[in-house]
C-alpha cells in the first residue's frame, strides 16, 4: 500500500508492526507508515481489487 502522506509504498504487514505499541493492539485498524509514522486506514479488499483490475488495463494498452 502507498503511504498518502509521503508516498512510500510498504507491505502493510511492515506497517502494522509499527502499530505494535498500540493501546488497542490487536484491534487497532491502523496502518503506520515505517517512513514518516503517518497512521492510515488499511485498505479495505474492494480498493485492492479494483486498484489490480486498473493496473492490469494499463498494462494492455
Ligand atoms: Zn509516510
Amino acid at each position: 500500500m502507498k503511504c498518502p502522506l509521503c508516498g512510500l509504498e510498504f507491505r502493510e504487514q511492515d506497517g502494522v508492526s509499527g502499530c505494535k505499541g498500540c493501546v488497542v493492539s490487536g484491534s487497532c485498524s491502523l496502518v503506520k507508515c515505517p517512513n514518516c509514522g503517518y497512521e492510515t486506514p488499511k485498505e479495505p479488499g474492494v480498493i485492492k481489487f479494483i486498484r489490480s483490475l486498473k493496473k492490469q488495463k494499463e498494462r494492455k494498452k
